[in-house]
């Protein structure tokens, strides 16, 4: 469903992303881990288009992306992204926020739009919150709808950036439980999180990124319990 070749990222001297190659298969469920600094975030990135790589190729289901010729917001109506800080639209209650990509990007009749957001924000439990707006919300409720708001898109993958990690420990539950049922759902999402529990839960496979490389990429069992890398080893015991 995603795919990338031999991604190069620099900024400046700085090489964040060293040759990174990554394919996740329809519905696949992949966490990114690595420690602070390692190129999670970047990766991310350039798998959306708000980074523009060096060198290597990027794959959308079987379609190689060319930013020069594909338009930029129908590669990120592809992929969706999730992203720590919600980033939801402060001047807009939350049913506006979720319509607003569907009618300005697709063209989606306003009418339309909103049956979906109904049935998004149903979805992950705020169907009592689609008149209010962001600032009466607890950062748990934030982030679902941010999650609805990417779903509204109809994305092939989603990809979520730590996106509990700047929650109340007692709201990343909820949060977390939207995104296992999306992935018993069959949504292929990437997902960059501390959260160990989830990783061994709901990823079919984990992913340790360091100094721009991929070092370790094993189902949950491998990774946590017979790790080929010195480097993961050191990493599950600062993790648990
Ligand atoms: P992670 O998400 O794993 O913590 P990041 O991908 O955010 O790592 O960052 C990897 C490295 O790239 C860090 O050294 C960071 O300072 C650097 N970096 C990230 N974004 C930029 C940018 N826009 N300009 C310059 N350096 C950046
Ligand atoms: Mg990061």
């Amino acid at each position: 469903m995603l795919k990338g070749t031999n991604i190069h990222k620099s900024f400046g001297d700085l090489e964040v992303l060293k040759g990174i190659d990554l394919e996740v298969a329809p519905s696949e469920v992949v966490v990114l881990v690595g420690v602070s600094g390692s190129g999670k975030s970047t990766l991310l990135r350039c798998f959306n288009f708000l980074e523009r790589i060096n060198e290597g190729t990027i794959e959308i289901d079987g379609h190689l992306v060319n930013p020069k010729n594909d338009k930029l917001s129908k590669i990120r109506a592809e992929v969706g992204m999730v992203f720590q800080h919600f980033n939801l639209f402060p001047h807009m209650t939350v049913l506006e926020n979720v319509i607003e990509a569907p009618m300005i990007v697709k063209k989606m009749k306003k009418a339309d739009a909103i049956t979906l957001a109904k049935q998004l924000l149903e979805k992950v439990g705020l169907s009592d919150k689609a008149d209010v707006y962001p600032s009466k919300l607890s950062g748990g409720q934030k982030q679902r709808v941010a999650i609805a708001r990417s779903l509204a898109m109809e994305p092939k993958v989603l990809l979520f950036d730590e996106p509990t990690s700047a929650l109340d420990p007692e709201l990343v539950g909820e949060v977390l439980a939207v995104m296992q049922q999306l992935a018993q759902e069959g949504m292929t999402m990437i997902v960059v999180t501390h959260e160990m529990k989830f990783a061994r839960n709901v990823a079919n496979r984990i992913i340790m990124l360091d100094e721009g490389r991929i070092i370790e990429s094993a189902d949950p069992e491998t990774f946590f319990g017979n790790p080929t890398h010195e480097r993961t080893r050191q990493f599950i015991q600062l993790v648990d």
